[in-house]
């Protein structure tokens, strides 16, 4: 396993790793949750990425129930949690980031996880109603009192994280120090461009989600959308319908050969390419299955195959590379 960089922050992140979402506490169960988190430990991976919001808080339940039983040391594991969405209904508890709101979000996350501290903690979506010194303080607030140690972003846009920068540089409160953003073959305008200026000039960390489009860039939904499959799954029609288009299905043909022609499957492919990119710190996986995820793990091995004679033919088939 390699280790990248999490933007100016000391720790190192494995350049894989392994997330909560759709899985943990909803598609699979405990047994099988910590068969995947120990697959991905023995194989170095560093971070497991959750949300308060992931099945309503069970996907926290679940990491937590897992950690206490496998009992890695806690130096060993970076944990994450995120929130905006909030897990109860009523003025100020959900798609916010108020102070009041994150102050007691924080605790029930580390109840479920039964932690002391989780190491990053992100605002999952940015809140335009709450101004942005309120919420750069109450991450700082977290941070002192030891609740989390680092902070970072979801999805904002490049010019809420410049504000977030530089309310914290002047008020000298902890700045964040990672993105977690969208990024795949189908996905790209946001971190290769927008974000640009951020990695060159604030070093601003990025760890990525949904690296095979929920699958997609798996191959698995070439021929049809397998019963076994998310796209199958109860409250995922949104992903029938607009994630698995039949133009992303014939790009995801095209480029099988490619995967043939380097000797990787195309979920390897699909994450090696994500991995080629040098400003994201962590591919965050997404698994339902052991072995899924194991194939995943080789993904490191096909980076050094995408020359640029490769990587360039592989856009001229995805035909989105930013400008
Ligand atoms: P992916 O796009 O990689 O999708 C993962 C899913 O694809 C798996 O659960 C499995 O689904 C299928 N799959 C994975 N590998 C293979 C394979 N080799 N062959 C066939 N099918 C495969 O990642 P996710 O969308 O799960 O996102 C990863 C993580 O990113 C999440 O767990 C979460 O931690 C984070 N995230 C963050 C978000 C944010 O807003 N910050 C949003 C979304 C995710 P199945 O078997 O069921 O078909």
């Amino acid at each position: 396993m390699n280790y990248r960089r999490l933007g100016t922050a000391g720790i190192q992140v494995s350049e894989l790793s392994f997330g909560a979402w759709v899985t943990f506490g909803q598609q699979v169960g405990e047994p099988l949750a910590e068969r995947l988190m120990q697959t991905a430990y023995d194989a170095g991976v560093n971070f497991f990425d959750n949300a308060e919001s992931y099945a309503s808080g069970n996907a926290e339940t679940v990491m937590g129930n897992v950690l206490k039983r496998v009992g890695w040391r806690r130096e060993a594991f970076l944990i994450s949690t995120k929130f905006y969405w909030g897990l109860r209904e009523g003025v100020n508890q959900k798609n916010t980031l108020n102070r009041k709101y994150l102050l007691n979000a924080i605790n029930g996350s580390l109840q479920r996880l039964q932690l002391d501290y989780v190491d990053l903690v992100f605002c999952h979506r940015p809140d335009p109603y709450t101004p942005i010194e309120e919420t750069v303080w109450a991450m700082h607030n977290l941070i002192e009192a030891g609740k989390a140690l680092y902070w970072g972003t979801s999805e904002w846009s490049a010019y809420e994280i410049a504000s977030a920068l530089y309310s914290a540089d002047k008020h000298h409160l902890h700045k964040p120090v990672t993105e977690q953003s969208h990024y795949n073959m189908f996905t790209r305008e946001r971190v290769e461009k927008e974000y640009a200026r951020l990695f060159r000039e604030h070093h601003y960390g990025d760890v990525t989600w949904s690296p095979l489009a929920s699958g997609l860039l798996s191959g698995k939904y070439n021929e049809g959308i397998p019963t076994d499959s998310r796209a199958a799954q109860p409250g995922y029609e949104w992903l029938r319908e607009s994630g698995i288009t039949p133009a992303r299905v014939d790009r995801v043909k095209q480029l099988v050969p490619f995967a043939k022609e380097l000797g990787c499957s195309m979920a390897q492919l699909a994450l090696a390419w994500c991995l080629k990119n040098q400003n994201i710190s962590s591919v965050i996986l997404g698994a339902s299955r052991v072995e899924q995820l194991q194939e995943n793990l080789g993904a490191a091995q096909v980076v050094a195959k995408l020359t640029p004679e490769v990587m360039g033919r592989i856009d001229a088939v995805l035909g989105n590379k930013p400008q």
